[in-house]
C-alpha cells in the first residue's frame, strides 16, 4: 500500500469511528459513489446494514455469491428482502466451467473428505466470484463483527484489505448480537430464522450448523475440521 493511500485510509477510519454505522454508510455513499459495494450473505448482520443502505436510498450496489449450496431459509429471506425494499440483489455465481469440473471428478460432498477438497470448493464457489463482483470498486462494505473471532477485537472498521486490493468498512464491528438483534426487531427488517435456532453465522448448508450457548462462534463452520483451517479466504484475517 502506497504512503498516500495508508494515509487516506487512517483519515476514513478516524472519522468513521466517530459515526454511528447510518451516518458512516451515507458518507462513504457519497464519497465513493459508483465505487462501493456491499456483500450480504442475508445473516442478521447483514440484514441491518441493507436495511441501512436501502431505507436511506444509499448508491451501494448489494450483490450475493450464491453458492449453489445455500439453506432454502436463505434463499427466502432474499425474496423477502426484495420483496420489502422493492429492490434486487444481485447474484455472483461460480464458474460454470469450473464448478461443472470440479463437482464432476471429485463428487458433490467432497469437502467433508479433505482440508483441500473444502478450500478448492470454497475457492470455485465464493473467491473467484467474489473477486469478479469486487472488480472495478474501491470501497467494500462487509458485515464481520469483532465478536465472531478472538483475532478480529482489535480490527479498526476501515481498513485495507492486501489481498483483494480494496478498502473496507465494517459498519457493525463493534455491535453486540443483541444490538443487532434489537434493530432488526425494531425495524421489523426480514432474517433468516435458522438464528432462532443456534446458527450464529450462516453459509452454505452442508458446512454450517448451529452452536449451543457458550461455544466458539466458528464452532458451527467446518466442525470436522481442525480450527487452525477454519478460513474460507473471503476475508484474510477470519
Ligand atoms: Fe463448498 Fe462448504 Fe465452502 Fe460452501 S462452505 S463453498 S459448500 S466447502
Amino acid at each position: 500500500m502506497s504512503e498516500i493511500l495508508e494515509n487516506k485510509v487512517q483519515e476514513l477510519a478516524a472519522v468513521a469511528s466517530k459515526l454511528s454505522p447510518q451516518e458512516g454508510l451515507a458518507l462513504l455513499a457519497k464519497q465513493f459513489e459508483g465505487k462501493i459495494i456491499f456483500s450480504t450473505s442475508f445473516s442478521w448482520e447483514d440484514q441491518a446494514i441493507a436495511h441501512m443502505i436501502l431505507s436511506q436510498s444509499l448508491p451501494v450496489k448489494i450483490f450475493t455469491l450464491d453458492t449453489g449450496r445455500m439453506f432454502n431459509e436463505t434463499y427466502y429471506v432474499w425474496s423477502r428482502t426484495n420483496e420489502q425494499y422493492n429492490t434486487k440483489i444481485e447474484a455472483y455465481y461460480p464458474n460454470q466451467e469450473a464448478i461443472q469440473t470440479f463437482v464432476s471428478l471429485k463428487g458433490p460432498n467432497s469437502f467433508y473428505e479433505s482440508v483441500d477438497n473444502r478450500k478448492s470448493c470454497c475457492f470455485i464457489r465464493k473467491v473467484e466470484p467474489l473477486r469478479r463482483a469486487l472488480a472495478g470498486h474501491s470501497l467494500w462494505i462487509t458485515g464481520l463483527r469483532a465478536e465472531h473471532s478472538p483475532d478480529r477485537g482489535d480490527l479498526p472498521e476501515i481498513e485495507w484489505d492486501e489481498t483483494n486490493k480494496i478498502i473496507k468498512y465494517h459498519p457493525l464491528l463493534h455491535w453486540t448480537t443483541d444490538e443487532v438483534r434489537a434493530f432488526i426487531n425494531q425495524h421489523g427488517i426480514p432474517y433468516n430464522t435458522l438464528h432462532d435456532k443456534g446458527f450464529v453465522s450462516i453459509g452454505c448448508a452442508p458446512c454450517t450448523r448451529a452452536i449451543q450457548p457458550g461455544d466458539d462462534f466458528r464452532a458451527g463452520r467446518w466442525w470436522w475440521e481442525d480450527r487452525t483451517n477454519k478460513e474460507c479466504g473471503l476475508h484474510a484475517h477470519s
